[in-house]
Protein backbone atom coordinates (compact mmCIF):
# COMPACT_ATOMS: atom_id res chain seq x y z
CA UNK A 1 0.00 0.00 0.00
CA UNK A 2 1.20 3.58 -0.49
CA UNK A 3 0.56 5.47 2.49
CA UNK A 4 3.33 7.05 3.89
CA UNK A 5 6.10 9.40 3.02
CA UNK A 6 9.30 7.01 3.91
CA UNK A 7 7.89 4.54 1.18
CA UNK A 8 10.20 4.64 -1.72
CA UNK A 9 7.36 4.45 -4.42
CA UNK A 10 7.48 7.69 -6.01
CA UNK A 11 3.74 9.71 -6.44
CA UNK A 12 2.51 12.45 -8.85
CA UNK A 13 -0.46 12.49 -10.78
CA UNK A 14 -3.06 15.19 -12.60
CA UNK A 15 -5.87 17.42 -10.90
CA UNK A 16 -8.88 18.54 -12.66
CA UNK A 17 -12.47 18.94 -13.23
CA UNK A 18 -13.69 16.59 -14.89
CA UNK A 19 -10.46 14.83 -15.12
CA UNK A 20 -11.32 12.03 -17.28
CA UNK A 21 -10.16 12.93 -20.86
CA UNK A 22 -6.57 13.87 -19.64
CA UNK A 23 -4.04 12.43 -21.72
CA UNK A 24 -1.28 12.85 -18.67
CA UNK A 25 -1.74 9.32 -16.71
CA UNK A 26 -1.13 7.56 -20.59
CA UNK A 27 1.73 9.41 -20.99
CA UNK A 28 3.58 8.66 -17.41
CA UNK A 29 2.33 5.73 -16.47
CA UNK A 30 4.10 4.59 -20.27
CA UNK A 31 7.39 6.18 -19.09
CA UNK A 32 7.40 4.71 -15.93
CA UNK A 33 6.76 1.05 -17.33
CA UNK A 34 8.99 2.07 -19.77
CA UNK A 35 12.07 3.11 -17.42
CA UNK A 36 11.11 0.58 -14.72
CA UNK A 37 10.44 3.27 -12.15
CA UNK A 38 8.48 2.13 -8.89
CA UNK A 39 5.70 4.44 -9.15
CA UNK A 40 2.48 5.71 -9.69
CA UNK A 41 0.33 8.81 -11.72
CA UNK A 42 -2.88 9.31 -10.92
CA UNK A 43 -6.03 11.04 -12.00
CA UNK A 44 -8.10 12.66 -9.31
CA UNK A 45 -10.54 14.52 -10.14
CA UNK A 46 -11.00 18.06 -7.72
CA UNK A 47 -13.02 20.41 -7.59
CA UNK A 48 -12.46 23.70 -7.20
CA UNK A 49 -13.80 24.32 -3.63
CA UNK A 50 -11.02 21.22 -2.12
CA UNK A 51 -8.27 22.84 -4.47
CA UNK A 52 -6.17 24.24 -1.04
CA UNK A 53 -6.79 21.22 1.17
CA UNK A 54 -5.90 18.45 -2.13
CA UNK A 55 -2.93 20.35 -2.35
CA UNK A 56 -2.37 19.71 1.27
CA UNK A 57 -3.51 16.45 1.12
CA UNK A 58 -1.30 15.10 -1.92
CA UNK A 59 2.06 16.77 0.01
CA UNK A 60 0.79 14.71 3.06
CA UNK A 61 0.64 11.64 1.59
CA UNK A 62 4.39 12.44 -0.11
CA UNK A 63 3.79 13.15 -3.53
CA UNK A 64 6.40 14.58 -5.63
CA UNK A 65 3.72 17.26 -7.51
CA UNK A 66 1.06 17.08 -9.27
CA UNK A 67 0.46 18.47 -13.64
CA UNK A 68 -3.17 20.77 -12.92
CA UNK A 69 -5.68 21.34 -15.56
CA UNK A 70 -9.10 22.69 -16.03
CA UNK A 71 -10.30 24.88 -14.28
CA UNK A 72 -7.51 25.38 -11.70
CA UNK A 73 -4.62 26.54 -13.87
CA UNK A 74 -5.32 29.74 -12.91
CA UNK A 75 -6.66 29.81 -9.40
CA UNK A 76 -3.58 27.52 -8.60
CA UNK A 77 -1.11 30.26 -8.58
CA UNK A 78 -2.51 32.65 -5.24
CA UNK A 79 -2.48 28.92 -3.35
CA UNK A 80 1.37 28.02 -3.94
CA UNK A 81 5.05 29.00 -2.38
CA UNK A 82 6.57 30.07 -5.38
CA UNK A 83 5.71 31.08 -8.99
CA UNK A 84 8.21 30.68 -12.00
CA UNK A 85 8.79 33.71 -14.07
CA UNK A 86 7.33 31.93 -17.52
CA UNK A 87 4.02 30.72 -15.36
CA UNK A 88 3.70 34.50 -13.64
CA UNK A 89 3.92 36.26 -17.52
CA UNK A 90 1.28 33.59 -18.44
CA UNK A 91 -0.99 33.52 -16.00
CA UNK A 92 -1.33 29.53 -15.62
CA UNK A 93 -0.17 26.51 -14.55
CA UNK A 94 -0.10 23.07 -15.68
CA UNK A 95 3.04 21.54 -13.53
CA UNK A 96 3.51 21.75 -9.61
CA UNK A 97 6.60 20.62 -7.72
CA UNK A 98 6.54 19.68 -3.77
CA UNK A 99 10.01 20.16 -1.67
CA UNK A 100 10.63 17.93 1.28
CA UNK A 101 9.86 20.71 3.30
CA UNK A 102 6.36 20.62 1.86
CA UNK A 103 6.97 23.98 -0.16
CA UNK A 104 5.05 24.14 -3.88
CA UNK A 105 6.16 25.56 -6.94
CA UNK A 106 3.93 26.28 -9.62
CA UNK A 107 5.90 26.15 -13.39
CA UNK A 108 4.12 26.05 -16.64
CA UNK A 109 5.73 23.68 -19.07
CA UNK A 110 3.42 24.58 -22.34
CA UNK A 111 5.98 27.01 -24.21
CA UNK A 112 8.94 24.58 -22.91
CA UNK A 113 6.80 21.73 -24.78
CA UNK A 114 5.93 23.72 -27.85
CA UNK A 115 9.45 24.84 -28.95
CA UNK A 116 10.88 21.53 -27.46
CA UNK A 117 8.68 19.99 -30.19
CA UNK A 118 10.10 22.52 -32.75
CA UNK A 119 13.60 21.88 -32.15
CA UNK A 120 13.16 18.34 -32.22
CA UNK A 121 11.38 18.00 -35.03
CA UNK A 122 12.39 20.60 -37.66
CA UNK A 123 15.42 22.82 -38.47
CA UNK A 124 13.49 25.50 -37.18
CA UNK A 125 15.47 28.20 -35.64
CA UNK A 126 14.23 31.41 -33.76
CA UNK A 127 16.28 34.16 -35.84
CA UNK A 128 14.99 32.46 -39.56
CA UNK A 129 12.63 35.48 -39.03
CA UNK A 130 8.55 36.44 -38.17
CA UNK A 131 6.01 33.87 -36.52
CA UNK A 132 2.49 34.02 -37.21
CA UNK A 133 0.42 33.28 -34.87
CA UNK A 134 -3.34 32.41 -35.19
CA UNK A 135 -5.15 32.59 -31.56
CA UNK A 136 -5.20 34.29 -28.62
CA UNK A 137 -6.84 31.67 -26.13
CA UNK A 138 -5.16 30.22 -23.41
CA UNK A 139 -2.75 28.17 -25.43
CA UNK A 140 -1.80 31.25 -27.28
CA UNK A 141 0.17 32.71 -23.74
CA UNK A 142 2.66 30.45 -23.73
CA UNK A 143 3.15 29.95 -27.27
CA UNK A 144 4.04 33.78 -27.61
CA UNK A 145 5.88 33.67 -24.25
CA UNK A 146 8.23 31.19 -25.62
CA UNK A 147 8.55 32.50 -29.09
CA UNK A 148 9.75 35.95 -27.74
CA UNK A 149 11.79 34.18 -24.85
CA UNK A 150 13.65 32.14 -27.74
CA UNK A 151 14.70 35.18 -29.39
CA UNK A 152 11.92 35.64 -32.54
CA UNK A 153 12.12 39.24 -33.56
CA UNK A 154 8.39 39.69 -34.21
CA UNK A 155 5.32 37.94 -33.86
CA UNK A 156 1.95 39.05 -35.85
CA UNK A 157 -1.09 37.45 -33.95
CA UNK A 158 -4.88 37.26 -35.56
CA UNK A 159 -7.69 35.86 -33.88
CA UNK A 160 -11.41 36.12 -34.38
CA UNK A 161 -12.15 38.05 -31.63
CA UNK A 162 -9.59 41.03 -32.39
CA UNK A 163 -9.88 42.58 -29.07
CA UNK A 164 -8.82 39.51 -27.34
CA UNK A 165 -5.72 39.43 -29.47
CA UNK A 166 -5.04 42.96 -28.22
CA UNK A 167 -4.96 42.34 -24.98
CA UNK A 168 -2.48 39.24 -25.04
CA UNK A 169 -0.30 41.50 -27.09
CA UNK A 170 -0.02 44.15 -24.74
CA UNK A 171 1.90 41.89 -21.98
CA UNK A 172 4.49 41.26 -24.73
CA UNK A 173 5.34 44.93 -25.22
CA UNK A 174 6.16 46.06 -29.70
CA UNK A 175 7.18 42.46 -30.67
CA UNK A 176 3.77 41.25 -31.59
CA UNK A 177 1.70 43.17 -33.61
CA UNK A 178 -1.67 42.19 -33.92
CA UNK A 179 -3.57 42.07 -37.39
CA UNK A 180 -6.98 41.62 -38.76
CA UNK A 181 -8.50 37.98 -38.72
CA UNK A 182 -9.16 38.48 -42.00
CA UNK A 183 -5.89 40.22 -43.09
CA UNK A 184 -3.88 36.73 -43.16
CA UNK A 185 -2.94 37.62 -46.36
CA UNK A 186 -0.92 40.66 -45.11
CA UNK A 187 0.30 38.89 -42.04
CA UNK A 188 1.40 35.75 -43.80
CA UNK A 189 3.90 37.62 -46.38
CA UNK A 190 7.48 36.48 -45.33
CA UNK A 191 6.49 34.27 -42.27
CA UNK A 192 8.97 31.94 -41.36
CA UNK A 193 6.58 29.98 -38.80
CA UNK A 194 2.99 29.96 -38.64
CA UNK A 195 1.51 28.44 -35.56
CA UNK A 196 -2.66 27.53 -35.26
CA UNK A 197 -3.58 27.52 -31.52
CA UNK A 198 -7.04 27.93 -32.63
CA UNK A 199 -9.36 24.89 -31.71
CA UNK A 200 -10.05 25.09 -35.35
CA UNK A 201 -9.16 21.99 -37.18
CA UNK A 202 -9.92 19.62 -34.66
CA UNK A 203 -12.81 17.14 -34.63
CA UNK A 204 -15.89 17.73 -35.72
CA UNK A 205 -14.56 21.40 -36.09
CA UNK A 206 -14.48 23.90 -38.83
CA UNK A 207 -11.09 23.93 -40.99
CA UNK A 208 -8.29 26.82 -40.41
CA UNK A 209 -7.63 27.48 -44.20
CA UNK A 210 -5.41 30.53 -44.74
CA UNK A 211 -3.15 31.26 -47.75
CA UNK A 212 0.76 29.94 -47.38
CA UNK A 213 1.62 30.55 -51.02
CA UNK A 214 3.24 34.20 -49.52
CA UNK A 215 5.26 32.63 -46.27
CA UNK A 216 9.27 31.83 -46.75
CA UNK A 217 9.69 29.00 -48.33
CA UNK A 218 11.81 27.36 -45.54
CA UNK A 219 8.53 28.12 -43.50
CA UNK A 220 7.65 25.93 -40.64
CA UNK A 221 4.17 25.09 -40.52
CA UNK A 222 2.87 24.09 -36.94
CA UNK A 223 -0.71 23.31 -35.50
CA UNK A 224 -0.84 22.80 -31.40
CA UNK A 225 -4.56 20.30 -32.43
CA UNK A 226 -3.38 16.89 -32.53
CA UNK A 227 -6.75 15.34 -33.08
CA UNK A 228 -6.51 14.37 -36.04
CA UNK A 229 -2.68 14.22 -35.96
CA UNK A 230 -2.77 15.32 -39.31
CA UNK A 231 -5.37 18.90 -39.92
CA UNK A 232 -6.20 20.22 -43.49
CA UNK A 233 -4.24 23.26 -42.44
CA UNK A 234 -1.07 20.93 -42.22
CA UNK A 235 -2.06 19.07 -45.01
CA UNK A 236 -2.37 22.02 -47.08
CA UNK A 237 1.15 23.33 -46.20
CA UNK A 238 2.66 19.80 -47.05
CA UNK A 239 0.83 19.99 -50.48
CA UNK A 240 2.57 23.94 -51.31
CA UNK A 241 6.13 21.57 -49.73
CA UNK A 242 6.25 23.59 -46.72
CA UNK A 243 7.71 21.88 -43.44
CA UNK A 244 5.18 20.63 -40.44
CA UNK A 245 4.92 19.70 -37.25
CA UNK A 246 2.24 18.43 -35.50
CA UNK A 247 0.64 19.22 -32.12
CA UNK A 248 1.48 15.89 -30.63
CA UNK A 249 5.10 15.99 -29.57
CA UNK A 250 4.53 19.20 -27.82
CA UNK A 251 1.81 17.24 -25.50
CA UNK A 252 4.25 14.78 -24.70
CA UNK A 253 7.65 17.52 -24.42
CA UNK A 254 5.25 19.50 -21.86
CA UNK A 255 4.81 16.68 -19.42
CA UNK A 256 9.08 15.95 -20.15
CA UNK A 257 9.90 18.44 -17.32
CA UNK A 258 7.55 17.17 -14.52
CA UNK A 259 8.48 13.75 -15.03
CA UNK A 260 11.77 14.63 -14.79
CA UNK A 261 11.57 15.99 -11.88
CA UNK A 262 9.31 13.74 -9.89
CA UNK A 263 10.47 10.56 -10.79
CA UNK A 264 14.53 11.50 -11.40
CA UNK A 265 14.96 10.51 -14.75
CA UNK A 266 14.49 12.17 -18.26
CA UNK A 267 11.98 10.33 -20.36
CA UNK A 268 12.30 9.84 -23.94
CA UNK A 269 9.40 10.60 -27.22
CA UNK A 270 9.12 7.26 -29.34
CA UNK A 271 6.55 6.24 -31.73
CA UNK A 272 4.88 3.93 -30.12
CA UNK A 273 4.46 6.30 -27.16
CA UNK A 274 3.01 8.97 -30.05
CA UNK A 275 0.76 5.42 -31.45
CA UNK A 276 -0.70 4.73 -28.05
CA UNK A 277 -1.80 8.35 -27.31
CA UNK A 278 -2.88 8.58 -30.77
CA UNK A 279 -4.53 5.13 -30.46
CA UNK A 280 -6.39 6.19 -27.37
CA UNK A 281 -7.98 9.58 -28.91
P1 LIG B 1 -9.11 28.44 -25.78
O1 LIG B 1 -8.46 29.19 -24.69
O2 LIG B 1 -10.54 28.03 -25.66
O3 LIG B 1 -8.92 29.29 -27.14
C1 LIG B 1 -9.58 28.90 -28.33
C2 LIG B 1 -9.07 29.73 -29.50
O4 LIG B 1 -9.65 29.21 -30.70
C3 LIG B 1 -9.45 31.20 -29.41
O5 LIG B 1 -8.43 31.97 -30.00
C4 LIG B 1 -10.74 31.25 -30.27
O6 LIG B 1 -11.00 32.51 -30.82
C5 LIG B 1 -10.35 30.29 -31.36
N1 LIG B 1 -11.55 29.76 -32.06
C6 LIG B 1 -12.42 28.85 -31.59
N2 LIG B 1 -13.40 28.63 -32.52
C7 LIG B 1 -13.12 29.42 -33.59
C8 LIG B 1 -13.73 29.65 -34.84
N3 LIG B 1 -14.85 29.00 -35.22
N4 LIG B 1 -13.15 30.52 -35.71
C9 LIG B 1 -12.01 31.17 -35.36
N5 LIG B 1 -11.38 31.00 -34.17
C10 LIG B 1 -11.92 30.14 -33.30
O7 LIG B 1 -8.35 27.07 -26.08
P2 LIG B 1 -6.78 26.75 -25.83
O8 LIG B 1 -6.63 26.13 -24.50
O9 LIG B 1 -5.98 27.92 -26.21
O10 LIG B 1 -6.57 25.54 -26.90
C11 LIG B 1 -6.64 25.79 -28.29
C12 LIG B 1 -6.27 24.54 -29.08
O11 LIG B 1 -4.92 24.17 -28.76
C13 LIG B 1 -7.13 23.32 -28.76
O12 LIG B 1 -7.34 22.62 -29.95
C14 LIG B 1 -6.26 22.51 -27.82
O13 LIG B 1 -6.53 21.10 -27.89
C15 LIG B 1 -4.87 22.80 -28.40
N6 LIG B 1 -3.79 22.63 -27.42
C16 LIG B 1 -2.85 21.69 -27.69
C17 LIG B 1 -1.80 21.53 -26.82
C18 LIG B 1 -0.76 20.50 -27.14
O14 LIG B 1 -0.05 20.07 -26.23
N7 LIG B 1 -0.60 20.13 -28.39
C19 LIG B 1 -1.70 22.32 -25.66
C20 LIG B 1 -2.70 23.26 -25.41
C21 LIG B 1 -3.76 23.41 -26.31
P3 LIG B 1 -11.98 33.55 -30.07
O15 LIG B 1 -11.13 34.24 -29.05
O16 LIG B 1 -12.47 34.43 -31.13
O17 LIG B 1 -13.07 32.73 -29.43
Amino acid sequence: MITTKSETTLLAGVIGNPINHSKSPLLHNFWLKNHAIKGYYVPVNVEPKNLSKAIEAFILLGFRGVNVTIPHKTTILSLVDTVTDRASVIGAANTLYFNSAGKVTADNTDGYGFIKNLTYFSDWKPDTGPAVVFGAGGAAKAVLHSLLAEGVSSVRLLNRTKIKAKMLAENFGNKVEVYDWYASDEALKGAALVVNTTSLGMRNQPELKPNLSNVMSNALITDLVYNPLETKFLESAKAQKLKTVDGLGMLIFQAEQGFTNWYGCKPEISDSLKNLLVQND
